[in-house]
């Protein structure tokens, strides 16, 4: 990394970290380390940042919840943007909600103040940023719904662009193809009862508990759910639950999340989801893609 750029982020930024091990910022628990993450507090933080590198030239994570790290790691710069850069200000029926900030705590804030629709994020273990990026959903709904703008830093400055110019689908934003980073998001909420809102979250976190393998490391659903079909089901349909390579695992309890046991590698993840998927292909004749987004030196 280039000395002066290295020097120029330590003056701008005040917490800079070099070599500092991925596994320990993936909900995975796997990966090489980052040559230099850089942590940042404001918004203020995250301009310099953007203006010295370009938000092409480094990575920027929320939470690492949808993330699968190389054993190499990530050459160059990451931007983890997450429980230090977080908040929700609450204007009429809108929020606006820093990158940072935790699904759940949103969806907890808003709750109080008697606005919801939003419950079926609550249980999705990343920030608003990636919720955006990824367009999370759950239980039939979408993030995409609700979001009024998004503010992102560029080069050039702040620039905001409606829910119509972020070309949200499936698990998809125009973000997964030109990379920007989130500073904040506007959302619409609907009017609810407080008490029905905790309610539901509750009812849809002990759906999670019962369905999902939350006892073990994972970054969620391995695979996007393929147009007609559940991943789950065709993955169970080849064969392939509870497969497993090192220590990673085709979860017994969900066939569509692959698991850390405790000592797995990325290599042996990346082997696994390739295993799984030629068994799939050969099996049903579908192409699996994946939802986690694999990143690093490989
Ligand atoms: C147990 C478990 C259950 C899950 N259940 C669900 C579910 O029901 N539905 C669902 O949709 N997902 C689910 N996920 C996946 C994951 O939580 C979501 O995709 C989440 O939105 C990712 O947020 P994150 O902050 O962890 O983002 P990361 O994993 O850190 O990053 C994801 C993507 O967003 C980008 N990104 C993150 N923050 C920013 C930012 N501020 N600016 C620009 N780019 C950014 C990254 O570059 C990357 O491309 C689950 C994961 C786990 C571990």
């Amino acid at each position: 990394m280039d000395k002066a750029i290295l020097q120029e982020l330590k003056k701008q930024i005040e917490d800079v970290r070099i070599g500092e091990k991925m596994s320990k910022h993936t909900s995975f628990k796997v990966g090489g380390p980052a040559d230099v993450m850089v942590l940042p507090k404001t918004q203020a933080e995250i301009r310099s940042a953007v203006k010295i590198l370009g938000a092409q030239n480094m990575f920027v994570m929320g939470k690492g919840t949808n993330l699968l790290v190389t054993q190499k790691g990530i050459r160059g710069v990451v931007m983890k943007i997450a429980g230090n850069y977080s908040g929700t200000k609450f204007e009429d029926d809108c929020v606006s909600v820093k990158s940072g900030t935790s699904l759940s705590s949103f969806v907890n804030a808003a709750g109080k103040r008697s606005l919801g629709g939003v419950e079926f994020l609550a249980g999705i273990p990343g920030t608003m940023g990636g919720a955006i990026v990824m367009n999370a959903g759950a239980f039939g709904g979408e993030i995409c719904e609700f979001v009024q703008e998004v503010t992102l830093a560029t080069r050039e400055g702040i620039i905001v662009l409606n829910r119509d110019e972020m070309n949200f689908s499936y698990r998809h934003s125009i973000l997964c193809d030109i990379p920007m980073v989130v500073v904040s998001a506007k959302l619409k909420l609907i009017d609810c009862d407080k008490e029905q809102s905790k309610c539901r979250q509750s009812e849809l976190s002990a759906r999670r508990r019962d369905k999902q393998p939350l006892e073990y490391a994972s970054a969620g659903s391995t695979f996007k759910r393929p147009e007609g079909y559940y991943a789950g089901v065709l993955i169970e349909q080849a064969g392939c639950r509870g497969l497993c390579v090192g220590g990673a695992q085709v979860s017994q309890k969900h066939a569509g999340f692959i698991v850390n046991k405790g000592k797995a590698t990325p290599d042996d993840v990346l082997e696994l989801i390739e295993q799984v998927r030629g068994k799939v292909k050969a099996q049903c004749g579908v192409e699996l893609e994946t939802e986690v987004k694999v990143v690093g030196e490989r």
